[in-house]
């Protein structure tokens, strides 16, 4: 089964309480691809730069084994880019920007070679790109979706194609509530999960992620941190490590998915840490290890 990843790659602006950054290395994709190379690979990135997209960021994608062979470089275009300002309670952020450019007509082609029997990773694009993507696949592939608020204001009825062939949608608890039109988050969950996707990650932020599959809900903690130097990327991080560990274990038991919500909180804590991908270049197993041991011990108690 290829891993192949479909979403955006970008240059960010980004501030925080902590500090600032220009042109760094950003998009779902990006965040999506380098989190799963630390489970599997090679990742295959389907997405589109312009010819200013830097040489060195190619390279550290292609040091995590993140395949280029399909990323789109316009050579006479501009690179997607975009820029965000955190509030001090950093859950708030503000677009200050948002210029398309190449990704204006991205237009996602899945090669023959990986169009059959795949794990794909649709990140936040319009939804009628995911399902365009979706009809792209043959054989028996398994869909990780993720999406936003916009679409499901702008885009609901492509939504609601999108997820009838999804097996996993990864959403905050905002997104899940306007989506299904019901607040309480449980109900909100049934309703979603009717609509498709037979697991449904809803992500509460700083505070966890719940699991819902069936009839049972599994909760996952975040992981305490003194300090977010950027949130920028952390739900696709998530994607990345949740998707990634479940493509390497093949396993897509309920057990094994709780252990890959974890996997993906890990992840997103790693992300946060650091501007843009920072705190994901330099990691490695036993980091990781480490700090899935850590989220299992802030939840563990005995019963007496
Ligand atoms: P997140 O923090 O998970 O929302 O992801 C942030 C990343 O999404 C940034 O690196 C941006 O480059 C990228 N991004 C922001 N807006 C868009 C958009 N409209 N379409 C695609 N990617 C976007």
């Amino acid at each position: 089964m290829d891993f192949i990843v479909v979403g955006s790659v970008g240059l960010d602006d980004v501030e925080t309480p902590m500090g600032k950054v220009e042109n760094a290395l950003g998009g779902a994709a990006t965040f999506i691809s380098l989190s799963a190379s630390y489970f599997t690979k090679p990742v295959k990135m389907i997405a589109v730069v312009g010819g200013d997209f830097p040489t060195e960021h190619k390279q550290m994608l292609e040091k995590h084994k993140v395949a280029l062979d399909h990323l789109e470089i316009v050579e006479d275009g501009k690179t997607f880019r975009w820029g965000g300002k955190y509030h001090q309670d950093v859950n708030v952020r503000d677009t200050i920007f948002t210029e398309l450019n190449v990704f204006e007509n991205f237009d996602p082609k899945i090669p023959d070679i990986l169009k059959k029997d795949s794990f794909v990773v649709l990140g936040n694009i319009l939804p009628s790109l995911q399902q365009s993507v979706i009809e792209q696949l043959e054989g028996d592939n398994f869909i990780v979706t993720d999406t936003m608020n916009l679409w499901i204001e702008t885009a609901k009825q492509d939504l609601r194609k999108v997820l009838k062939s999804t097996n996993a949608l990864i959403i905050n608890d905002s997104e899940a509530r306007m989506l299904a039109e019901e607040s309480n988050l449980i109900k909100a969950a049934k309703i979603i999960r009717e609509m498709g996707p037979e697991y449904l990650i809803i992500k509460k932020g700083e505070h966890g992620a719940l699991l819902f599959h069936e009839d049972t809900i599994f909760s996952a903690p975040a992981y305490p941190l003194e300090s977010v130097f950027d949130p920028t990327g952390a739900g696709d991080t998530f994607v990345g490590g949740f998707a990634g560990y479940l493509h390497k274990s093949g396993d897509m038991s309920f057990e094994n998915v709780k252990r890959a919500v974890i996997y993906g909180s890990s992840m997103a804590s790693f992300c946060v840490e650091q501007f843009s991908t920072k705190g994901l270049e330099s990691l490695n197993e036993s980091k990781i290890h480490d700090r899935l041991l850590a989220f299992r011990e802030i939840s563990r108690f005995d019963d007496e």
